[in-house]
């Protein structure tokens, strides 16, 4: 089933929870996202049922990948068991959790593990203590995010992939100390482009450190080449350390955006159903669930969706486009 640019629909992001215990400034800046905000409440998140309901249609339909996000999806409590239902639908061949790995313990890393989760990536901005904790801005140890790493890696979610995003001005004295720290490690740092999620983070091109800069900065003290993608449409630009201490990734979406390729549908806690990480409005599949549509009705309005797409955000980002209307990267799901 392929979209109006013959892109299929391949992956699906599901965002299990509108909540986070972090207030990133890229993402949930507290100013706005303070005691009184209203998140979703319980009702109007969709049901671990109702969650693999819809994945099994996607299913159907092309979905072969799945990664559970949030908000933070470890808060959803027993998230695990979502997992082990998501793994037992035929046709999904890969489950993936994106975290800021906050309440990842070994016990429950070893639980996703045992339900089914092939892989991990847990967030983590600044190796420096005072840095991180500004971003994360509740005072988040870098510390117990790195034991959280090696909870995973314990766990067999090898290799633990981690997320880096670079923000001018922030954060971007972290990039060799985080490279130095997680060379040889197995595990695969990824440098991710600061981008104009949702509306309230108050994007400026001028923030964005660009893939470019951040490999010339790293292939100066650590000299790299590069790796061939994995699959075609491949996110991350891969790059190995010429000295054999393995691999990072760099996800440049900013400068050189990878629509051409993108085939992620992305279902949020509420149900609603969006095509584009920058979209304004979505569709809602929960109401249609909890109408009593069947499976076939269900399948109908995604293929309806699918088919006319036309997203294509990143490639026609200017400084105004900023400006348009977007449903806010928590809710959505990153
Ligand atoms: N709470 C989890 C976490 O932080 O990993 C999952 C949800 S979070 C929205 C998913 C990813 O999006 C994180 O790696 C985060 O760093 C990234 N992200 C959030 N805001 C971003 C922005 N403005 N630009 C680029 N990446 C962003
Ligand atoms: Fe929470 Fe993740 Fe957003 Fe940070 S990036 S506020 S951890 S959802
Ligand atoms: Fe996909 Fe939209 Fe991102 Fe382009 S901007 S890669 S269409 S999510």
């Amino acid at each position: 089933m392929n979209d109006r640019y013959q892109r299929p629909l391949h992956d699906l992001r599901i965002s299990v929870i509108d909540r986070c215990n972090f207030r990133c400034v890229y993402c949930m800046p507290k100013e706005v996202y303070g005691q009184a905000f209203q998140f979703l409440p319980r009702a109007e998140l969709l049901t671990f049922e109702e969650i693999t309901r819809i994945a099994t249609v996607f299913a159907r339909l092309g979905v072969k990948k799945i990664r559970l996000t949030g908000g933070e999806p470890l808060i959803r409590r027993d998230i695990e068991h979502l997992v082990a239902q998501l793994a037992a639908i035929p046709g999904i061949d890969d489950i993936a959790m994106t975290t800021n790995g906050s309440l990842l313990t070994l016990e429950k890393a070893t639980q996703l593990r045992a339900a089914g989760l092939k892989r991990i990536t847990v967030s983590l901005d600044a190796l420096d203590e005072t840095i991180f904790q500004a971003i994360n801005d509740v005072g988040y140890p870098a510390a117990r995010v790195l034991q959280a790493i090696d909870h995973a890696a314990a766990a067999g979610l090898n290799p633990v992939k981690v997320n880096m995003v670079v923000k001018r001005g922030v954060n971007e004295s972290q990039i060799i100390p985080m490279a130095e720290y997680f060379r040889g490690t197995g595990h695969v740092l990824r440098f991710i482009e600061y981008m104009d999620v949702g509306t309230l983070n108050g994007w400026r091109l001028d923030d964005v450190v660009s893939a470019e800069e951040i490999l010339t900065v790293i292939d100066r003290q650590f000299p790299l080449e590069p790796l061939p993608p994995r699959q075609p449409g491949e996110v991350a630009r891969r790059f190995r350390y010429r000295d054999g201490r393995g691999e990072i990734g760099l996800i440049a979406s900013v400068t050189q955006p990878f629509c051409r390729h993108c085939n992620r549908a992305r279902l949020a806690a509420d149900g609603q159903l969006y095509t584009c990480l920058f979209n304004g409005t979505g569709h809602d599949l929960k109401a249609l669930v909890r109408s009593g549509a069947s499976d076939e009705e269900l399948a109908d309005t995604i293929r309806q969706i699918w088919t006319v797409r036309q997203d294509r955000y990143s490639e026609l980002r200017t400084q105004e486009t900023r400006n348009l209307p977007k449903v806010e990267m928590f809710r959505m799901g990153g």
